[in-house]
């Protein structure tokens, strides 16, 4: 039987931070441990500020130890089509800014010295139809032209060089995009906000923020505190503390199982080159070789409901493996575990301040990259820092239509996009 807990969490179990006492004032309070939390309370003790990050939960114990580890720095909005709906000029700054981020990511990486399995492999991302590859090819095609990315089409029958699948019709292959241990990247963030003298409480919850005069208070399950300024960095786990982030945040479960150990000759012919990997589906899978190259990591919708804790789901997620891979088909699994991601109507990142509160949040399934980015901008804003400045801004952040936190309108979507995957519709 399969463990539930995170296969990453085997090297990094999540860390208890040692207890400190809760400051009754501090500069800036973040709410969230993750990615997005630290990146913010690293920028703003490294300016001088005093920080306290609050978690309800163990610190990380969110979507940033949890997920796949490609450093994707995806938009959810293609190239292509931000260029017909938004124009050129807003398309190149978004997708310029999502280059940056990426390579800023790794040079944070390098240069604080985190021993995350950094692995600058590309992605493969493979067409589940014939016009499928046709757009992912004129896609590549624009990006080329516009940012030198270096993409590069793989039709059909050279596919085997990327995937050891018969189910696709080809693909492309994006070398700027690589994989992390997510849960060691988290652990070294940690480390490195620790050291620099960020305050992070874990198992602490801030049930409420309040604004008093040009200073908030919040309610924490260790005591009221106030603070000259507030990042909210709770993604997919946001709660009643933050209503009006919550009217605009759908949490959506993304499940991953891991195989046990498979043979070198085998993960040769599945992933010869190592790569990251994904597919095209409205409801896609992305997949990829565990660091040390022993394991299969595959990750999806686990079944069309929000049930995601019986063996249903993740049965449902190893048949679809297996149809990509058949020579699966006998191997185990070793482990099984879920997590939130955050969607929006928008389907882009957020950075918003809203009544003084600064929100950075809506990564749509790709904060490893996004995340800490605009965690560090919030920060940055805060500090009245020109470089705060981010592309994203400014654009709508609308409220979901009758929509108060409780997604029960998701398994009919997921239904809904299944739906139209299956016809390639
Ligand atoms: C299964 C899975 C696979 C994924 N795969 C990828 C991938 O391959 N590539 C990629 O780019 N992205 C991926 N993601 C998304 C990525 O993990 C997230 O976008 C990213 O980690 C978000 O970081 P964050 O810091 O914003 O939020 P999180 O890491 O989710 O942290 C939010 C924190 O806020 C805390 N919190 C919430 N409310 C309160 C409160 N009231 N008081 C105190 N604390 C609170 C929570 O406890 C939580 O720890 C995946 C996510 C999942 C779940």
């Amino acid at each position: 039987m399969p463990v539930h807990t995170p296969y990453w969490w085997e090297e990094a179990p999540r860390p208890e931070v040692p207890k400190q006492p809760v400051a009754g004032n501090c500069d800036v309070a973040v709410v969230g441990a993750g990615y997005a939390g630290l990146g913010a309370g690293l920028e703003l003790v490294r300016k001088g500020r005093s920080v306290q990050v609050f978690d309800k939960g163990v610190a990380g114990g969110g979507g940033s130890s949890r997920s796949g580890g490609i450093t994707s720095g995806n938009l959810r909005i293609s190239f292509s089509k931000m260029i017909s709906t938004l124009g050129l000029e807003r398309a190149k700054a978004y997708y310029s800014e999502a280059i940056e981020a990426r390579d800023d990511l790794a040079q944070f990486i390098a240069s604080e010295k985190i021993d995350c399995q950094h692995q600058p492999v590309g992605r493969f991302t493979a067409a589940t139809r014939p016009k499928h590859y046709e757009t992912l090819a004129r896609e590549a095609e624009a990006l080329n032209r516009h940012f030198d990315l270096g993409a590069g089409v793989v039709p059909r029958s050279g596919q085997h060089a990327e995937i050891g699948s018969d189910m696709y019709h080809g693909g492309v292959v994006r070398p700027d995009i690589a994989g992390v241990h997510p849960a060691l990247l988290h652990q070294g963030m940690l480390d490195t906000a620790l050291k620099a003298g960020v305050g992070v409480h874990a198992h602490t919850g801030v049930s409420d923020i309040r604004r008093e005069g040009n200073r908030f208070e919040l309610a924490t399950s260790r005591g009221v505190i106030s603070a000259g300024n507030v990042i909210v960095c709770t993604n997919g786990y946001t709660d009643g503390a933050v209503p009006w982030l919550r009217k605009r945040i759908v949490p959506v479960p993304s499940m991953i199982i891991a195989t046990e150990p498979i043979s070198r000759k085998l993960m040769d012919r599945l992933c010869p080159k190592r790569r990251m990997l994904g597919d095209t589906n409205r409801v896609h899978h992305y997949f990829r070789p565990s660091p040390d190259g022993t394991r299969i990591l595959f990750g999806g919708r686990a079944a069309g409901n929000l049930q995601v804790d019986g063996p249903v789901a993740h049965d449902h997620l190893r048949q679809k493996m297996v149809r990509i891979f058949p020579d699966l088909a006998d191997v185990g699994l070793s482990h099984v575990w879920w997590g939130y991601v955050a969607m929006n109507l928008d389907h882009l990142p957020q950075l918003v301040v809203r009544d003084g509160v600064c929100y950075a949040t809506g990564f749509c399934g790709s904060g490893v990259v996004w995340a800490r980015w605009f965690g560090r901008k919030a920060a940055l804003k805060i500090l009245g820092d020109p470089a705060g400045a981010s592309a994203f801004e400014g654009q709508p952040f609308s409220a979901i239509p009758f929509y108060n936190g409780n997604p029960w309108f998701v398994p009919a979507a997921v239904a809904w996009f299944k739906f139209l995957d299956r016809f390639g519709l």
